[in-house]
């Protein structure tokens, strides 16, 4: 296997390994290590270069930093790719040789499954690395996507609270753009909540399952961001808020589960012009994170668990309050709380 460094700066680390015997191409990016050790998961996706590879784990990485501060886990910013196709290219070695490249960074970066990579696949790259989680263990942790479900619920909450003066979800409509592991489970708390649900999908079988057990209505995926609801819930991939989608949104509020929902920083504020409050991304998705390094540090249970995912709820009302208060966008307000954590843990760790 042959492990390069990729010098960039403002990244505490970047490191592409190949083995090519063993079907492995990947990137491990630890942006920042102010509070920890980088965590983030690994995304398995076939990728069209390995510069697209390698933009998608700095923005990724980057994104980590900020969640896991304001998530209150003690962990830097980390996040990898392996380039290739989830349904194709998956071997047991491919796993075995991503393990030994945790080993080789030696506790710089610890993972988790992302999108592409099942609980399964962890199973694999535990078996050569301590650096894995997202898997469980009797009781403890397992699978990161029903927790950050249950935080994406809880922040829905928190947004139509702020922005609609409702106290429950009973007739509020959501769209949900993406029913795989998160969107699904979310729909399945909403639906619980009262909640009228709309589902796009490009998956055919995961559309008939949210009809079957949510009454939901179907609709395209192009049409999802357009959709006449309270709230559009991203919860496939990242760029949801773009060019194009910006100017039809027609919902109240932008809360899902998505990374890099806004597919530039500027629909931060456009958004808060239009009146659309945004619940940001890595805020309301941490959930899964947060259960992660708890894993990580020895201290998962299910009380401390669900008094996290509660906290998420509180932390964004704080959040939409503060927006409010000094007439800032809410995506500069999250970034501003991340980053006052930071310095405090700078300060505190040297
Ligand atoms: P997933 O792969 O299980 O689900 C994604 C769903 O989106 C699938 O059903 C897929 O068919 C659908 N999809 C993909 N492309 C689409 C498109 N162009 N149009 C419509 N639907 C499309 O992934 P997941 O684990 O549910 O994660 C969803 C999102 O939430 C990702 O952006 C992920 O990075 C983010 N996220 C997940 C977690 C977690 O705990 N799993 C945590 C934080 C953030």
């Amino acid at each position: 296997m042959i492990i390069d460094e990729i010098e960039t700066p403002g990244w505490a680390k970047i490191v592409r390994a190949q083995d090519p015997k063993r079907g492995l191409d990947a990137l491990v990016a630890v942006h920042d290590a102010t509070l920890g050790p980088g965590c983030g998961g690994v995304r398995m996706h076939p990728y069209g270069s390995v510069e697209d590879a390698l933009e998608d784990v700095k923005n990724l990485s980057r994104g980590m930093t900020y969640k896991n501060a304001i998530g209150g886990i003690p962990f830097g910013g980390g996040k990898s790719v392996i380039i290739g196709n989830p349904h194709q290219d998956k071997t047991q070695a491919l796993f075995e040789a991503f393990g030994e490249v945790l080993n080789s960074l030696d506790g710089l970066y610890y993972t988790a499954e992302d999108a592409g990579v099942t609980e399964d696949d962890m199973i694999s790259v535990a078996a050569i690395t301590k650096y894995a989680a997202g898997f469980r263990r009797g009781d403890i942790g397992g699978d990161p996507s029903p927790f950050t479900a249950r935080g994406v619920w809880r922040g829905i909450e928190a947004a139509v609270s702020a922005r609609l003066g409702r106290d429950d979800l009973k007739g509020v409509s959501v769209c949900i753009l993406g029913v795989g592991a998160v969107g699904m489970a979310l729909g399945e708390h909403l639906h619980g909540a009262g909640a009228v649900l709309t589902v796009a999908d490009i998956h055919e079988a995961s559309l008939a399952e949210a009809k079957e057990k949510f009454g939901a209505e179907i609709i395209s995926p192009e049409a999802a961001h357009a959709a006449n609801v309270d709230v559009y819930a991203p919860c496939a991939l990242g760029g949801a808020v773009n060019d194009k989608t910006f100017p039809e949104i027609n919902a109240a509020i932008i809360a899902g589960a998505a990374n890099n929902q806004l597919a530039e920083p500027h629909f931060d504020a456009d958004l808060r012009a239009r009146n659309i409050l945004y619940a940001p991304d890595f805020v309301i998705n941490a959930a899964g994170v947060i259960s992660v390094g708890l894993e990580i540090t020895g201290r998962w249970n299910q009380d401390e668990m669900e008094r996290r995912i509660d906290a998420i709820g509180d932390r964004l009302r704080a959040l939409f309050e503060r927006a409010e208060r000094e007439g800032r966008p809410t995506g500069e307000i999250a970034d501003a709380m991340a980053e006052e954590i930071i310095a405090a843990g700078a300060q505190k760790y040297g």
